[in-house]
This record gives structure tokens, sequence and C-alpha cells, in this order.
């Protein structure tokens, strides 16, 4: 399969490695955002977290908790965090390989939260928002 995060997985691409367990491996973004800017992956390849099962989604964000801990221990001026990921091509995923975003967030640093990412919602309205939540309700 020609996908990036495997071969960074199978050591084909070298990668600057600040975790690894036997399902995941969390590494620098090659193009950071913020110092200290992290992904973790799981090592089993899926697309995208929608198609992961619940035990494997569970068991990512353990590893996305390890890593989150010591990301504000150990990174100089961090003060919060964003954590987030980018599912499907709408929401600009471009690594088709399910991966947690980590940003690290310091005083003052100008970024947005994560309601700037998107403000496409027709309408707040009560009615509506019980009609989104019917359809919405999982078992
Ligand atoms: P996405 O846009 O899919 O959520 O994020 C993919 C991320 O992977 C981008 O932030 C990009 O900089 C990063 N990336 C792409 N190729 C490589 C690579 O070869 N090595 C590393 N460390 N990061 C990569
Ligand atoms: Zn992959």
């Amino acid at each position: 399969m020609d996908c990036i995060f495997c071969k960074i997985i199978a050591g084909e691409i070298p990668c600057y490695k600040v975790y690894e367990d036997s399902r995941h491996l969390a590494f620098l973004d090659v193009s950071p955002c913020a110092d200290g800017h992290t992904m973790v992956i799981p090592k089993k390849h899926a697309d995208a977290f929608a198609e992961m099962s619940p035990e494997e989604a569970g068991a990512l964000f353990e590893a996305v908790n390890k890593v989150s801990g010591q990301i504000l221990k150990r990174m100089d001026g961090v003060t919060g965090l964003t954590i987030g990921m980018n599912t499907y091509e709408s929401a600009g995923q471009t690594v088709m390989h399910t991966h947690v975003h980590i940003f690290p967030r310091f005083k003052g640093d100008g970024g947005g939260t994560t309601h700037s990412i998107v403000n496409s919602a027709k309408s707040a309205d009560p009615g509506y928002l019980k009609q989104i939540c019917e359809r919405l309700t999982c078992e």
C-alpha cells in the first residue's frame, strides 16, 4: 500500500519518534504548526477514525492521553493543548492513515480554538436542534 505513515511505521521513512507501543507510534509533524506538534497514529492502517473499531479507537486515545501528558510536562513554555483530527477530505485530511494531531499551545500564540475551524451551522433554533438530535442519537 502506498501510505506514507505505513512507510514511517515500517522504518522506510525516518521520523522524530516520541512514543511507541505495540500498536501505536507518535512522532513530530514534519511541517509543524507549533513547536512540539505531534501526531499519534495506530500501526494498523485505517483510512480514517470512523473506520476503526471502538476498541481500537479507545486504545488510540489512551496513547494520545499519554503523549499529551508528556508534552504538557516537558515542552518549554507550553500552557495548553489543542487536540484534533481531520477526518476525510472535506475536513482537510491529506494523509489517509488515521492520525491525531496534538498542537502544544502557548500563552498569546495567536492560534484559534476548535470553534474557529468551521462556521457553517444553518440555525441554532431549538426545533432544528431537536430534529438533528433525534437523527444523531446513538444506542
Ligand atoms: P492531515 O492534513 O492529513 O490532518 O495531516 C497530515 C500531516 O502529516 C500534515 O500536518 C503533514 O505536515 C504531516 N506529514 C506529511 N508527510 C509527513 C512525513 O513524511 N513525515 C512527518 N513526520 N509528517 C508528515
Ligand atoms: Zn497507512
